[in-house]
């Protein structure tokens, strides 16, 4: 973990010292060595939180973004348990900062058990993950004019898209990608609202960590985000309702397509 109670108040490991854990009450020590970096461990290595994933530099750096209060905050359900968010803001967002495989039952556990959930994928832990990604989107199109919403086919063909595309909470890919000074591109991935199609956006991750700390998610996620999502329903409607073509492949057909794109 990045924070222990030291004498009362949230202190980042350093030599030498102890601090309480705010999770369990059990004594950590401070490992500052040069394999990895500085954290507050439990004796005996493992986390009172089962959900807790050791912590890269990725990690690091998108926690340090918010304040001290909002990281590592515990947050509890009525039933009493309770488990550390990597970051809680204040309007009771949590941000978890995903870098390793997490599988389906342990994603959709804790997506409910935090409600208002935003999960944040280390999209370079595998090599493949954004040319997989990208090469994706290159098949697809963009849904609107006006928005960088981009909808394809065979979300499964990408690997990272496939462990999150049927997620019912905002997930944000970050591959690292440099957008403009001072910023970076995020891929927003939309909560499944159909089969067999995803949708995804470009984000600027500037503009993601200012809306959380001016307390502007709320509206963006009622008034912008409604209205993409409206529009991309629409889209499907009216799709729908033309009779679109690849609403109407049968499995054999798809599958033959499959078999043809991969060029087997
Ligand atoms: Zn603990």
């Amino acid at each position: 973990m990045k924070y222990a109670i030291v004498d009362g108040i949230k202190t980042e490991a350093a030599k030498g010292i102890t601090g309480i854990c705010a999770n369990c009450g059990s004594m950590l020590i401070a490992k500052c060595g040069e394999l990895r970096i500085n954290h507050w461990a439990h004796k005996g290595e493992r986390n009172c939180d089962p959900w807790w994933e050791n912590e890269t530099e990725w990690h690091r750096s998108w926690k340090g973004l918010f304040p001290t209060a909002w990281q590592e905050v515990l947050h509890f359900a009525k039933d009493g348990e309770k488990h550390i968010a990597d970051v809680k803001t204040s309007n009771d967002w949590v941000l978890e900062f995903q870098h390793s495989y997490i599988n389906p039952v342990e994603r959709r556990s804790r997506t409910n058990f935090y409600g208002k959930i935003v999960w944040i994928v280390d999209g370079t832990r595998r090599k493949t993950d954004m040319k997989q990604f990208l090469s994706w989107i290159s098949t697809g199109a963009q849904v609107s004019p006006k928005n960088p919403i981009f909808k394809a086919s065979f979300p499964e063909e990408c690997r990272l898209l496939k462990e999150w595309e049927d997620s019912n909470a905002l997930v944000f890919f970050d591959f690292g990608q440099a957008a403009k000074e001072g910023d970076s591109l995020l891929w927003l991935v939309f909560p499944k609202i159909t089969n067999g199609i995803a949708y995804v956006a470009y984000f600027s991750k500037k503009r993601f960590v200012e809306l959380h700390t001016t307390g502007q998610f709320d509206i963006f996620a009622q008034n912008e985000l409604n209205e993409i999502m409206k529009i991309i329903r629409d889209g499907i409607a009216q799709k729908n309702a033309t009779n679109y073509r690849s609403a109407l492949l049968s499995k054999t057909e798809r599958q033959v397509r499959n078999i043809r794109r991969r060029g087997i």
